[in-house]
């Protein structure tokens, strides 16, 4: 089949009168209609603005209904199974046909089930549990320690590389697409600090080693400089998070070529709304403080050339609801300055290289998942929440 389209966004450019083949649910020719051979039935989207599916590359698919970490771990498996469920419906609903969840115990058996078509969603990648040290971001610092290390918690503790080599390999038997580890502490974590950086070179070296000898690409969560520069130095494919982006970490970014995922809307919902919604007070008063670094950090980062993938850091409760993603490519634009077709770019084309697999843009080979919208994102961004309709893999699904 081919589509023809009013306007499209192919994630690398706009192209007026546009069209792009698909067979077998992928993508094998985009361009100006003039060029590009008809073949099989026509989809008439010539009245219509097509953009890729949207990814979010950085979200928790993990039911959450509070802002409370201690409140994560209160619910029991199958409730969070059953609203993790009902958040990847309605991704879908808002044009996200891609996410990458980064930390939920969840997520694995909810991709599964998608991709049996048992349900509803995006396509699914996951890191299973998020990997820390002990006492690091993903631990749960007011609970007693056993409790955390029978797997109370929300990551895995881990320490020495024995250990990080261990986990790693867990996470492959146990069907995750990527690893996801702490190279700073954070915002939400009650004693320690963004600046500060956690794990060894020796322990994120035998992480990504691990990792990547069995195709897992290895996501940090990273704020400060120096854990930054920590997971750049050993191979980490994805920053997430990167509050305190120095003239050092842009150069490794240059070297290596990694993807900087900043999430700027959880930024931004903590700071403006996050006492009435039940974030712990040292969450604001970290928050507070790195608000103004990160949103800058990301600009001095466009600047330098670094690919920005749109993620959210959403992970279920009214404050960062699933189904309102989209705002983080307001954020790029109001906020940061990227234009329009950048920022769906940042949540297409450059979001998609944050997973194994083709997705991301409407380019040859790509799975062909795209959107109709009901106004240009060039006239408004806000027209990137008015999703008409939802195709994946060639499939009209909304
Ligand atoms: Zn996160």
């Amino acid at each position: 089949m081919y589509v023809d389209c009013g306007t499209l966004f192919s994630g690398h450019e706009v192209i007026e009168g546009g069209r792009f083949v698909v067979e077998d649910g992928r993508v094998t020719a985009v361009g100006d209609r003039e060029e590009i051979d008809p073949d099989g039935d026509q989809i008439d989207l010539s009245d219509e603005v097509v953009t890729p599916g949207f990814v979010d590359a950085h979200l928790h698919l993990k039911g959450a209904r509070s802002m409370d970490p201690m409140q994560w771990i209160a619910g029991t498996t199958a409730e969070d199974a059953a609203r993790a469920v009902a958040d990847a419906e309605t991704l879908l609903d808002a044009g996200f046909t891609t996410v990458r969840d980064v930390g939920s115990d969840v997520a694995i058996g909810v991709r599964n089930a998608i991709d049996a078509g048992e349900i509803d969603g995006p396509r699914v990648f996951t890191s299973g549990l998020s990997v820390s040290q002990t006492g690091g971001h993903g631990d749960l610092h007011m609970l007693p320690l056993e409790w955390v290390e029978d797997g109370a918690g929300i990551s895995t503790l881990v320490d020495g590389t024995d250990e990080c080599r261990r986990v790693a390999r867990e996470r492959h038997r146990d069907g995750a697409d990527l690893l996801k580890i702490m190279t700073t502490g954070g915002v939400l974590s009650e004693k320690d600090s963004p600046r500060e950086a956690q794990f060894t070179d020796e322990e994120v070296t035998a992480l990504v080693e691990e990792a990547h000898r069995v195709g897992m690409p290895v996501a940090s969560h990273a704020q400060g400089a120096p854990g930054i520069k920590r997971a750049l130095e050993n191979g980490v494919d994805t920053i997430e998070h990167g509050f305190h982006i120095d003239e050092a970490c842009l150069d490794l970014f240059a070297e290596t070529g990694a993807t900087f995922v900043p999430t700027l809307a959880i930024m931004h919902r903590i700071v403006t709304r996050g006492e009435e919604h039940g974030v712990p007070d040292h969450g604001l008063r970290k928050a507070r403080n790195a608000r103004e670094a990160h949103f800058e950090a990301v600009e001095r980062a466009k600047d330098a050339g670094v690919p920005i993938a749109t993620g959210t850091d959403f992970i279920g409760p009214e404050l960062v609801a699933h189904g309102e993603n989209a705002l983080e490519l307001e954020l790029l634009v109001e906020e940061v300055g990227f234009t329009p077709t950048e920022a769906v770019a940042a949540a297409t084309s450059v979001a998609g290289r944050t997973v194994p697999d083709d997705v991301g843009g409407l380019a040859a080979g790509n799975y062909a998942d795209f959107l109709t919208l009901g106004g240009d994102p060039r006239d408004d961004i806000g027209n990137v929440r008015d999703v008409t309709a939802v195709y994946k893999g060639g499939e009209e699904v909304r």
